[in-house]
């Protein structure tokens, strides 16, 4: 079988633009609150993708992309980056990996609140 190839030059580095890195599931307070930590913060955000695994997100552009949005590195790139868009709809290009996005504070809370989660420590009402 021809080894499949992500269209890179049509896509412009979208995935070159954040680092992602997996997140236990949360389920208790202290958890909700780190996420709600995380999210106090700029370009910082947190999703859920289509498997339900849960990644806190940072927006920041990789250094080793020029401004054609090409890899500087391309050859000795790091195995995260060679393994991603592996097959056909593994990466960004054709669709986002968000099953839950949340970049705010607010966002979160709505989310538990709406699932009935309790998220708030007793010491916030004081
Ligand atoms: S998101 Fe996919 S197509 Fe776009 S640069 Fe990354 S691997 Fe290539
Ligand atoms: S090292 Fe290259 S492929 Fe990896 S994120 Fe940076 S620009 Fe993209």
């Amino acid at each position: 079988m021809e080894e499949f190839k992500p269209p890179c030059e049509e896509c412009r580095g979208r995935c070159c633009d954040y680092v992602a890195v997996e997140l236990e599931k949360p389920t208790r307070k202290k958890d909700y609150d780190s996420i709600r930590w995380y999210l106090a913060h700029k370009n910082v955000n947190v999703f859920v993708d289509h498997s339900k695994t849960w990644f806190v997100e940072f927006r920041t552009p990789c250094d080793k992309m020029n401004v054609e949005k090409r890899c500087t590195i391309y050859k000795t790139r790091p195995s995260i980056c060679r393994d991603h868009g592996d097959f056909e709809g593994s990466c960004e290009f054709y669709d986002t990996p968000y099953k839950e996005y949340f970049s705010t504070v607010r966002e979160f809370e709505k989310y538990l609140e709406n699932k009935k989660i309790d998220w708030k420590f007793k010491f916030f009402s004081k």
